[in-house]
């Protein structure tokens, strides 16, 4: 096991949670991205801010209590934030859940520098979560501080090491919500074998009372709501799942 005392800072922990990966998880959201997009729900994990400090063992033992409910399908699921910007901790993290039987998985934008570190959390994983968040480096450049090149990356790793990869990409309306672009993703999609799952969210407004309580500006501010009816009919032209 690498750097065990190597500290985690975290935004929070939910303890019980059926909606971030399969089954029932503890979700431990890492502080901390560099991404800055314009859909992003969580400012509050970006920076700062009053964060839990964790060594590995210790996030194990606050969550260990919990270990029968997360079944075969569950366990940990660490999410943010990026998680994968904490490395050194994560490894630990990862390695010391794994050790006790627990299987964890990441849920990531991917936008790193790929290092031996990263490939050895990616190896300790169940499987990973990835958000693909635009179709091209262009759209990416618009939205985010990152690169669809970095992700396409990442995914390249998780092919090499068979690592199962669940995507999910956030509908947000006048960006991305028709046909044309969504097919722009699954063209992408189709190169990865390893994906076992694609999944659309819906764009939500439910985190723009955090931009006014942070004074951080809002780049969506004003944006319509998303057509449910035209978001089912793309979940049902574009999502897909399949066996691990
Ligand atoms: S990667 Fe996630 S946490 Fe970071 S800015 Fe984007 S949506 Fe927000």
């Amino acid at each position: 096991m690498k750097k065990c005392n190597e500290i985690g800072y975290i935004n929070k922990i939910d303890t019980y949670s059926t909606l971030d990966g399969g089954g029932i998880r503890s979700v431990v959201f890492l502080q901390g991205c560099n991404l800055r997009c314009v859909c992003c729900h969580n400012p509050e994990t970006w920076e700062g801010g009053n964060v839990q400090r964790l060594t590995a063992i210790e996030l194990y033992d606050k969550l260990k209590t919990y270990k029968s409910y997360y079944g075969v399908d569950g366990g940990i699921t660490f999410s943010g934030g990026e998680p994968l910007l904490q490395k050194d901790f994560l490894l630990a993290a990862v390695e010391v859940f794994k050790k006790n039987d627990i299987n964890s998985i990441v849920e990531t934008s991917a936008n790193i520098e790929i290092d031996d570190t990263i490939i050895q959390i990616v190896k300790n994983l169940d499987y990973v979560i990835c958000d693909l968040k635009y179709p091209d480096n262009d759209m990416y450049c618009r939205y985010t501080l990152g690169s669809l090149d970095r992700t396409l990356a990442f995914l390249d790793l998780c092919k090499g090491l068979k690592k199962k990869v669940w995507i999910r990409t956030v509908v947000i309306p006048d960006i991305n919500d028709n046909e044309k672009i969504l097919a722009r993703y699954q063209k992408i999609i189709r190169k990865y074998p390893n994906i076992f799952k694609w999944e659309l969210l819906p764009f939500s407004k439910l985190g723009f009372g955090k931009y006014e309580e942070l004074k951080i500006k809002n780049p969506l501010k004003g944006i319509v709501d998303i057509d449910n009816e035209k978001f089912e009919k793309l979940q049902e032209k574009f999502e897909f799942e399949k066996a691990k």
